[in-house]
């Protein structure tokens, strides 16, 4: 017995050694071979194909396995059969012959077994070759052209609608020389096999091979048929049932990855026209989660073309698929697919030319809450703006009457003091305060409104300039008040100079109108850099905030005072902060009531 294979597996009237777990269904061969899922491969979805040999039965395509023969009629046993269930099954076949059994005797006693042959051999469905014509051509074996050779055939038969290949070879006229280049082909061609729509048996003398050239030959093929006692046997290969096992075990994982995911997931093959043109896909498999995601049942799916599914003329997305599938770059996209009236986020990637596996979503919902949201937010910055457009217009068509009010005020206040009694005194004195605060008010609202409406485009603006001009503007105060400023050197930053300046010269007019009673202002201007910002700072010593308003007072109109108390408008820091936000940065104070606080702000480096 040779050392590497299994026992003999004796008469097989039943499928034998299925293993748990595996797909093989009771009319397969009963070789433990799994049945090929299409998980990443195109050798169909788990549909077996007749061997037409007793002893073998049905096989899933990517099966290579051998036959060792003593003469013509061990092989006709076998080939016979084998080759017109191919035909029956629309199969390309190829039959590759060497003595013992030539072309014309291979040709005639298939013919036998399939009466219209020559209809078939016409139409081009079988080529029965002799191995000069295939194996050997310019006198030498070169395993590459003949591999390559089997999948032009392979593909070219899928283009013109047969289902796969069959196909078989002798290897009679195998010299010694050789063996080594035809036991590396077998190598390949078994990995290659394995992964296409094709069947293939090889077919030894007894006679001319060794036990080194039997074990080798068994070790490289899935299973073995010999003839004992007059039966065909079947024996498997230790080296290839481990790597089934090995495969078996890791389809079992993707598998179940495939069966328990959220997300759909389909593997399709191109689907080509007679001059080689892809014109639309078939869905090979499709996971649970599929009919989840799009209510179509898989068992529609699978085997359906992509424009008959979808009802469209071109299946959709064909562009996109069709590019990944030939170029094998993987792309990805979130777009509303018109046929099911739901938005998908799709990844498409491809592990094999001609062939791609979509994994998507259902994002309707989000989608739809998404736009739903957009909706909301160009609402808001419709009426937003509608609002600053209304506060611009009313504050300035406000300012003309009021003029008028503090003017003729001023006027009575000015001819007719004394001249009445002094109630009405007193009374023309609130008509001209309370209408200069409300000038103050909307020349302030005014300002606020123009922080986005007149605001200029950034540049780079010398902070340091913007600071010593704010300083001059305030001298008087400044003088006035026996205020200490100091000022670091200052940046250059990307900023509207003169929205720069406001923030400036409201932060410093502050520091020195909140100052604590008998104490001198002392106020420190300065700058650090934060990765791509620059942070300035504006401290003070004055009477500080309470922690609980630091961020309410850069609200509109909010006030910690009275007017008695400190006067103002409550719109200064809220314009700061307007500004601040526009130029992309950020405000914030930090203070401690009783002993001073710190505006700080952002504003990107030149
Ligand atoms: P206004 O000064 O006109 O009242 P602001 O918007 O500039 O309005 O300031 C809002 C409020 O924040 C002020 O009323 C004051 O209570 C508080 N505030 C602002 N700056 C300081 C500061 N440097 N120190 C203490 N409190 C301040």
């Amino acid at each position: 017995m040779f050392l590497p294979i299994q026992t003999v597996l004796t008469e097989r009237t039943e499928p034998s050694i299925v293993s748990p777990g595996s797909e093989v269904t009771p009319n397969s061969h009963g070789l433990g071979l799994p049945s090929n899922s299409a998980v990443g491969g195109d050798i169909g979805g788990g549909r077996l194909r007749r061997t037409g040999i007793e002893v073998v039965g049905d096989v899933p395509w990517g099966s290579h396995f051998c036959q060792f023969y003593e003469t013509a009629d061990d092989l006709v046993d076998t080939l016979v059969p084998y080759f017109r269930e191919g035909l029956l099954a629309n199969e390309f076949c190829m039959w590759v012959t060497s003595a013992p059994l030539d072309v014309e005797e291979a040709v005639s006693a298939l013919r036998a077994a399939v009466p219209d042959l020559d209809d078939r051999m016409e139409r081009g469905q079988i080529e029965i070759l002799d191995y000069r014509d295939w194996y050997v051509r310019d006198g030498r074996f070169d395993a590459g052209a003949v591999l390559d050779g089997w999948l032009v055939k392979l593909d070219d038969a899928r283009r013109r609608g047969l289902e796969g290949l069959r196909l078989t070879g002798n290897t009679f006229w195998l010299e010694e020389a050789v063996w080594d280049d035809f036991y590396r082909y077998e190598e390949m061609i078994n990995s290659v096999i394995g992964r296409h729509r094709m069947l293939a048996v090889c077919t030894y003398s007894l006679a001319m091979c060794g036990a080194k050239e039997i074990v080798e030959v068994i070790d490289n093929h899935e299973f073995a048929l010999i003839k004992r006692a007059g039966r065909w046997e079947v024996l498997e290969s230790a080296v290839q049932k481990r790597a089934q096992e090995a495969i078996r075990e890791s389809e079992d994982r993707f598998r179940g990855l495939f069966a328990a995911m959220n997300e759909g997931v389909a593997i399709h093959e191109l689907v080509y026209d007679r001059d080689g043109r892809p014109l639309d896909y078939r869905i090979v498999d499709a996971n649970p989660a599929f009919e989840e995601n799009t209510s179509i049942p898989v068992e529609k799916a699978r085997g359906a073309l992509g424009s008959r599914l979808f009802g469209a003329e071109e299946p959709p997305f064909f562009e996109i698929y069709r590019h990944v599938a030939e170029t094998g770059k993987p792309a990805s996209f979130t777009e509303y697919f018109p046929p099911l009236d739901r938005h998908f986020r799709v990844s498409v990637v491809s592990t094999k030319p001609g062939t791609f596996a979509t994994v998507f979503q259902d994002v309707t919902d989000i989608y739809r809450a998404e736009a739903a949201l957009q909706e909301y937010a160009n609402e808001l910055a419709r009426s937003n703006e509608e609002l600053e457009r209304f506060a611009y217009v009313t504050s300035h068509d406000l300012q003309e009457p009021l003029r008028s009010i503090v003017s003729f005020g001023q006027l009575l206040e000015q001819r007719y003091r004394g001249r009445l009694d002094d109630d009405a005194d007193e009374y023309i004195g609130f008509i001209v305060e309370g209408g200069r605060r409300m000038q103050a008010q909307i020349r302030d609202l005014l300002a606020f409104a123009r922080v986005t409406t007149t605001g200029r485009s950034l540049e780079a603006t010398d902070a340091g300039a913007v600071v010593r001009e704010v300083l001059r503007d305030l001298t008087g105060t400044i003088e006035a008040s026996g205020a200490h400023v100091e000022v670091e050197p200052l940046p250059t930053v990307m900023a509207d100079p003169a929205q720069l300046e406001q923030v400036f010269a409201n932060l410093i007019g502050n520091a020195i109108k909140y100052r604590r009673p008998g104490v001198s202002p002392a106020i420190r201007i300065s700058a650090e850099r934060e990765s791509s910002f620059w942070r300035f700072t504006v401290a003070d010593n004055g009477i500080g905030i309470e922690p609980g308003h630091h961020d309410r007072i850069f609200e509109m109109f909010r006030r910690l005072h009275t007017q008695d108390e400190y006067e103002g408008t409550g719109i200064g820091l809220a314009i700061v902060k307007r500004i601040v936000e526009r130029h992309g940065g950020r405000v914030r104070v930090e203070s401690t009531p009783g002993k001073g606080s710190t505006f700080s702000f952002t504003m990107t480096a030149a």
